[in-house]
C-alpha cells in the first residue's frame, strides 16, 4: 500500500518512504491509501481468534504488498507480546488495560512495532539507522525499550536534566548497547530543538541515516488500530450491541486508530474524546473551532499537548466534515480536581487503582453515558499502569500502589546516561563523533 500526505494528497509515498522518513516535507502527516473494510467472515470468527492472529489480519490490509506474511506475522508476535485484557469496573463500563507491556503504558504497542518493522525495512542496507527522540517521559521510554537490542538501528533519547520523574529515567537511561540516553541542561522544548536541528543538518545526513520516532509516524498508529479488535473480541455479542469508547487523549494518535479499526469495519458506536484541561478538540467538537493552545500542565501530563498533532488525521478521515466528526466522536474534559476524586470514588467502590490518564478517560464514559441512556456498553482505555505515577495516586487512594516487578527491576538499575549542553553545535559535535 502507498501513502500519502495530508497537506497534499498528489504526495505519494512508499511504505519505507513513510515509515523511514516520519513526516512529509509539507508538514503533513503520511495516511494509508485506502482503509479496507474487513470482510463479515471476519467479525464473525473474531471472538475465537487470538490476539496475533487478529493483528495479522488487521496489518495485512495495509502491509501485505510490502512484507511477506511470514515475516509480518514474525513482527506482530515479538512486537504483541502482552496481553490487554478487559475488566468489569462497574455497570456497563469496562475498561481496557494497556499497560501490560515493557514500559507499563500503551505507547509499548506502536514502539515495539515500529522498532520491527523498521529492522525489517532497512535490512539490506549498508549503514546503520540512527532515531533520535526527544522526549518529555512517556514516548522516550516505549521508544528506548522498544528499540533495545533491534539490530542495525541505535536510538539516541533527549530528555530534560530534573523534569522527568526517576522511574521514566531509569526505564530511559539504564539499558545501554544500542541506547543511548542524553540528559540535556534545558527543557522540553530544548530537547526537542536539537533533534528537530539535527534532522535537516546537511553534515550530519552525510554521515548519518537518521530518521525521528515520534507518535506521528504511521507505524505506530497501525498497531494501536489492533487491540481496539482484541477488547471487542472479549466483549459477548459485540456485533448485536452498542458499545461506545472513551480514550484519554494528548496527541489523538489513540483516538485516531480507533478510528482507523471503525473504518475497517469494528462496531464501535462512537467514540469520547476525553481531555485533561487541555481542551483542544472538545472545544472544537463544540464550536468548530480548532484553535492550538500553549499547554497546560496537570497531573494526567502525558495528554499536556495544545496542538494535538493527529487532528489533521481526524479531519482527513471525515473529508473536514464537522457534522460527520461529532458524529463519530463526542469530546469532553476534566479539572485535575475531577481526576483525583475519581481516582478516589473508584478505589472505594470496586477497589480498582485508576491511573490519572486513565481517571480521564473514566470520567468522559460516565459523563456519556449519563446522558446517553441507549448504550449497552462503555470501555475506557487504561493507558498507564497507576505505579508509574504513585506520587500522585497514592495521596489520593491513602494506600500503596503495588509496583509490579519488571517496574522494580529498573529501578534497581544504574542511570547511565550522558550531560549535554542545550546548545546545537555541542549535540551535532557528539553525533559526527558517534558516526563511523
Ligand atoms: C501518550 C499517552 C496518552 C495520550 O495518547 P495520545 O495518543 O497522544 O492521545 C494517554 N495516556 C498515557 C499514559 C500516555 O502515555
Amino acid at each position: 500500500m502507498k501513502f500519502y500526505s495530508t497537506a497534499d494528497k498528489s504526495n505519494i509515498v512508499s511504505l519505507r518512504e513513510a515509515v523511514l522518513g516520519g513526516m512529509p516535507k509539507d508538514k503533513g502527516l503520511y495516511m494509508p491509501e485506502s482503509i479496507p473494510r474487513l470482510p463479515e467472515s471476519f467479525f464473525e470468527s473474531m471472538a475465537t481468534l487470538d490476539y496475533q492472529s487478529l493483528s495479522f489480519e488487521v496489518a495485512r490490509q495495509f502491509l501485505d504488498n510490502d512484507i511477506p506474511a511470514a515475516i509480518l506475522q514474525d513482527i506482530i508476535n515479538e512486537a504483541i507480546n502482552f496481553e490487554t485484557p478487559v475488566l468489569d469496573i462497574e455497570n456497563r463500563i469496562k475498561t481496557l488495560e494497556l499497560f501490560h507491556g515493557p514500559t507499563l503504558a500503551f505507547k509499548d504497542v506502536g514502539a515495539r512495532f515500529m522498532s520491527r518493522l523498521m529492522a525489517y525495512l532497512i535490512k539490506d542496507s549498508d549503514h546503520k539507522l540512527t532515531i533520535l527522540v526527544a522526549t518529555s517521559g512517556d514516548t522516550g521510554s516505549a521508544v528506548a525499550n522498544g528499540f533495545y537490542r533491534i539490530p542495525g538501528i541505535d536510538v539516541i533519547v533527549l530528555y530534560p536534566d530534573g523534569k522527568i520523574s526517576l522511574i521514566q529515567e531509569k526505564q530511559i537511561a539504564t539499558l545501554g548497547e544500542n541506547i543511548t540516553a542524553l540528559k540535556v541542561a534545558g527543557n522540553f522544548d530544548d530537547c526537542q530543538r536539537l533533534v528537530k536541528a539535527a534532522l535537516v543538518d546537511p553534515d550530519i545526513k552525510k554521515s548519518l541515516m537518521l530518521t525521528s520516532a515520534n507518535s506521528i509516524n504511521i507505524s505506530r498508529l497501525i498497531p494501536q488500530s489492533f487491540y481496539y479488535f482484541n477488547a471487542f473480541r472479549q466483549i459477548d455479542n459485540f456485533r448485536s450491541i452498542s458499545i461506545v469508547v472513551s480514550v484519554p487523549s494528548g496527541n489523538f494518535g489513540n483516538l485516531t486508530a480507533g478510528l482507523i479499526a471503525k473504518r475497517m469495519g469494528l462496531p464501535i458506536q462512537r467514540f469520547i474524546a476525553s481531555t485533561n484541561i487541555n481542551h483542544i478538540v472538545p472545544d472544537y467538537l463544540e464550536n468548530g473551532r480548532f484553535e492550538p493552545k500553549p499547554s497546560i500542565q496537570t497531573i494526567s501530563n502525558a495528554m499536556d499537548v495544545g496542538n494535538p498533532s493527529n487532528f489533521a488525521r481526524i479531519l482527513d478521515l471525515y473529508a473536514t466534515s464537522w457534522t460527520d466528526i461529532r458524529r463519530a466522536i463526542w469530546g469532553t474534559y476534566f479539572s485535575d480536581d475531577e481526576t483525583r476524586q475519581a481516582i478516589s470514588s473508584v478505589k472505594k467502590s470496586c477497589g480498582y487503582i485508576l491511573d490519572p490518564h486513565g481517571a480521564v478517560g473514566y470520567l468522559g464514559l460516565k459523563k456519556y453515558l449519563t446522558q446517553h441512556r441507549n448504550v449497552d456498553i462503555g470501555v475506557f482505555l487504561e493507558t498507564a499502569h497507576p505505579a508509574k505515577f504513585k506520587d500522585i495516586v497514592e495521596p489520593v487512594i491513602q494506600d500503596t500502589v503495588e509496583i509490579p516487578k519488571r517496574l522494580a527491576d529498573f529501578l534497581n538499575r544504574k542511570l547511565q546516561s550522558q550531560n549535554l549542553s542545550n546548545r546545537y553545535e555541542d549535540f551535532k559535535e557528539f553525533l559526527l563523533s558517534n558516526s563511523d
